[in-house]
């Protein structure tokens, strides 16, 4: 792919891409002379040039729009336009997180009957939509754990369990919080060793941290033996419900045992991601725990709609309401789809995966060989094996236009590829992906050079991906300032 998306590629002295009307105010004089750059090497190109240069950036661009992105845990599937719509209404975008509540109550209406709905998705007690993210979530639902102990009059409690194929951010949330991260191991199965579980829950126990499914996309059949033992220490269970869309409408994490969740209505409900859009992190909690939600809560007294602060309140998380236009789309897809509609967005994310499951595990090492939910998880190490690593394999799926799966991750998979297709994908796009999949693994086996050195046809070559991270670089720089 060859494009002039360097600007001052096409520049031309003298070109302009606007026309200004002519002066009708006496002109202002300029700052002082000191004030004034000179130096300043501008592009100067047409109208046109100009269009064809941000549309072939945009072009460069990969998304849920433009194609497969099966990234594990990421959930990035495909959500409706008309849920845009609906956000963009007027009566949502246009009003002010400052003017009186009273002035909008068919917001507060809408976010009352959010958290009713989502109370009753999870099964749970009460709902705030204050957190702004997942990871926000879960913070806010550890110094509810917190507030909980403290309220007992429970200090020992100093300890929050994790297990070992947690995403990240669960570990990170417990130490911000000031607890100390014991790690529970997985057992050969994939779900947690209940043996260690016992032997590590004691009184100084403050939660146990789970996701469900977890990140092997694995649903642990004795999740309500382990919500026992971590109770019996009197100890909550917490649960990270990012992954929602592999259980809605079939099982509530409020009947599994879970005290407190926290759900990624950016994953589940119809809001795309990545690139750090906006997000929203509800939580939803047993009525137990009401005192300690964070503030604000929508609520119906008399007909008429307010917000509230609960009695010990961790407080807020942020200046205002949280991402109202998030709320707006999830509220659109949760009515749009109703009970039945969610049951099978459910139902298709695990088939899909499965399905994905069945047709790779004869090229892909299937560590955990048994039905997954809405991911499934293999190892590339037979490809490792004739020295082929999974992110050639990764930069390998750019060549055929597909986004990779997310790679080495969960850590307790060597040289893991986390796959999740999502709901809303067709058969024939995942038979495409498959026989990609399969075209790759003949590849290691007859070509393993051109694995190794992809991807060949994308506008970049292999980057160095922590420099890119660290130092991005995305502002236009002048000639003179560009490297060679
Ligand atoms: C995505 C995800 C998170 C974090 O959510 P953010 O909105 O990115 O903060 C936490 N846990 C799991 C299992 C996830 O998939």
């Amino acid at each position: 792919m060859k494009q002039p998306y360097l600007l001052p590629d096409i520049s031309q002295p003298g070109k302009a891409g606007c026309s200004l009307p002519a002066l009708d105010v006496p002109p202002a004089a300029l700052p002082p002379e000191e004030l004034l750059r000179t130096e300043l090497e501008l592009p100067e190109v047409s109208e046109v040039e100009l269009v064809r240069y941000f549309t072939a950036l945009s072009r460069l661009n990969y998304g849920v729009d433009t194609g497969f992105y099966p990234l594990g845990s990421c959930t990035m599937k495909y959500n409706p336009k008309w849920h845009e719509d609906i956000a963009r209404f007027p009566g949502f975008a246009s009003i002010h997180p400052y003017q009186s509540p009273g002035t909008v109550p068919g917001a507060l209406r809408l976010m009352f009957d959010l958290q009713a709905l989502l109370t009753e998705i999870t099964g749970m007690g009460i709902t705030s939509l204050a957190p702004m993210a997942g990871a926000q979530g879960e913070l806010a639902s550890i110094l509810m754990v917190k507030a909980y102990h403290r309220r007992r009059g429970d200090a020992a409690r100093r300890k929050i369990l994790v297990p070992d194929t947690a995403h990240g951010t669960n570990p990170a949330t417990a130490s911000m919080c000031g607890f100390e991260v014991n790690t529970v191991p997985s057992d050969s199965e994939g779900n947690l060793d209940l043996a260690s579980l016992e032997s590590m829950m004691d009184e100084q126990v403050a939660a146990l941290s789970l996701t469900i499914p977890s990140t092997l996309g694995l649903f642990d059949p004795r999740i309500i033996e382990i919500g026992q033992l971590v109770h019996q220490k009197g100890g909550l269970l917490y649960g990270d419900g990012a992954n929602l869309n592999s259980l809605l409408g079939k099982v509530k994490f409020g009947d599994l045992g879970f005290d407190c969740v926290q759900l990624n209505l950016h994953k589940t409900f119809s809001t795309p991601h990545g690139g750090g859009g906006p997000g929203s992190g509800p939580i939803c909690a047993k009525s137990f725990l009401a005192d300690f939600m964070p503030s604000p809560i929508a609520v119906k007294k008399a007909k008429e709609y307010s917000f509230t602060s609960p009695a010990e309140s961790i407080g807020r998380l942020g200046a205002a309401y949280g991402n109202f236009s998030v709320m707006v789309k999830a509220y659109a897809y949760i009515r749009s789809l109703g009970a039945a509609g969610l049951k099978e967005v459910s139902e298709d994310a695990v088939i899909s995966a499965n399905y994905l499951k069945e047709k790779l595990k004869a090229d892909y090492h299937l560590p955990y060989d048994r039905a997954c939910l809405h991911e499934v998880v293999f190892s590339g190490k037979w490809q490792k094996a004739k020295g082929v690593a999974t992110l050639d394999i990764a930069k390998r799926l750019l060549d055929y236009g597909f986004h990779p799966p997310t790679i080495y991750f969960p850590l307790v998979v060597e040289e893991a590829l986390m796959i999740e297709p999502t709901e809303t994908e067709s058969q024939k796009t995942l038979d495409a992906f498959i026989d990609t999949m399969r075209e790759i693994a003949r590849e290691v086996e007859e070509n393993p050079e051109v694995l190794r050195t992809a991807p060949h046809n994308t506008p970049v070559r292999r980057l160095d991906e922590a420099t890119a991270a660290r130092k991005p670089d995305l502002r236009w720089k002048m000639k003179s300032q560009r490297p060679g």
